[in-house]
């Protein structure tokens, strides 16, 4: 078996929401499908899946290993984030071809299970403290076990380049925040907070050291991903558990954090880090560290089975990030997307990832291949991580 050809897609979903598919074929006619971590770089992206297709066009599928490192090394500078997605992509889609070739669930291939089913969290977000509030009600009350929220912006005051965000004024608003979540939902919800990156080490301190009372699951990202080792400075200062890595591209942006316990949990982005070639080394390198591992999962149905399968094969994960529950949107555009029910979601039964793709609907409703997110400004006017 050869690959014969990649294919890209960039659609929205029936809600506006827009996906980056990548569809790579074979010349016996199996297919696999993969995801693409940072859609709003499409452009970028999908000019690097085009470079990497010289190394794929032509070579064995299953050797997933092999493509890996070349793909990674074969420019000889190593793949930047732009690569890296775009090797995400690729990686997906050759394991999702591997278990249609071996006729196994990718979740089997990687050694599972070892757990009948994965434990999930939503996406709590919205516009003031009493709807994120109402939010968190709503999922428990559809089973959901976890709840997570944004560290809160002020959008009461937002100018032309979005809302203002004060981290000093941050902080109590997230107690506050927490305290009515607490409240409305009782101690049973495990509560996750999304700093987001959009603080630096002394605010985020404060932020850990004012949450400590709460019993929280996690603080995401409670610093920048640019200097993995500022994780040192606030992991000597406070107590509270630490998720991070959503950002990082490879194995090396996690070193430092695995090797020096830096973090509790593990964000690995699948289509972003190196697909699941290189999630899976980060996951047992973690397991030495008793790191558990939280995928990280803003993206779509291909993306969610990937996650799914790694965590059905892998002893140490903490909880797997699921912004919606599978099932209940874009079915036209997958009609076959992970099971889920009462907070957790469990793989199909059946080879490859379990996901199918309308390629023809979603050629009908094409998105742009490249966007910005939201921005946060500063009451100076300076700029402030989203
Ligand atoms: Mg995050």
């Amino acid at each position: 078996m050869k690959i014969e050809s990649i294919k890209t897609f960039t659609f929205f979903d029936e809600t506006q929401r827009k996906y980056f598919i990548v569809k790579v074929e074979t010349d016996d006619g199996i297919t696999g499908l993969g995801e693409v971590g940072i859609g709003h770089w499409g452009a970028a992206i999908q000019q690097a899946i085009q470079h990497l297709s010289d190394l794929c066009i032509g070579a064995d599928p299953l050797a997933t290993e092999r493509l890996w490192q070349r793909m990674f090394r074969c420019g000889f500078f190593p793949a930047d984030k732009v690569y890296a997605c775009a090797i995400s992509a690729i990686d997906i889609a050759l394991w999702d071809i591997k278990g249609k070739a071996l006729d196994l669930p990718v979740y089997r291939l990687l050694g599972g299970p070892i757990r009948d089913k994965v434990v999930c969290y939503p996406h709590n977000r919205a516009s003031t403290l009493a709807e994120t509030v109402e939010s968190c009600v709503e999922t428990t009350r559809q089973g959901w076990k976890f709840a997570r929220f944004d560290l809160p912006a002020d959008l009461s005051e937002s100018n032309e380049s979005g809302p203002l965000f004060e981290p000093r004024e941050a902080i109590p608003r997230a107690v506050e925040l927490i305290s009515s979540i607490k409240e409305a939902v009782g101690d049973a919800v495990n509560l996750c907070i999304d700093v987001h990156t959009r603080l630096d080490t002394a605010n985020s301190v404060a932020l850990c050291k004012a949450l400590e009372p709460f019993n929280m699951f996690f603080i995401e990202d409670p610093l920048r991903s640019e200097n993995p080792a500022s994780y040192r400075t606030l992991r000597q200062q406070v107590s509270v558990p630490i998720a991070a890595g959503e950002q990082w591209s490879s194995k090396w942006d996690f070193r430092e954090v695995i090797e020096e316990e830096l973090i509790n949990y593990a964000r690995i982005d699948l289509c972003i880090a190196g697909g699941l070639t290189e999630a899976l080394k980060i996951t047992h390198w973690c397991e030495t560290h008793f790191i558990d591992i939280v995928p990280h999962n803003p993206l779509g149905p291909v993306s969610a089975a990937a996650g799914v399968a790694l965590c059905m094969a892998s002893t140490n994960v903490g909880v797997q990030e699921m912004p919606r529950a599978p099932g209940s949107y874009a079915q036209d555009l997958f009609p076959k997307q992970v099971l889920f029910e009462d907070g957790y979601a469990r793989p199909r039964d059946e080879p490859g990832l379990g996901v199918e793709f309308n390629e023809t609907l979603a050629l009908e409703r094409p998105a742009p291949l490249n966007s910005w997110p939201p921005e946060f400004h500063r009451r100076d006017g300076s700029f402030n991580n989203w």
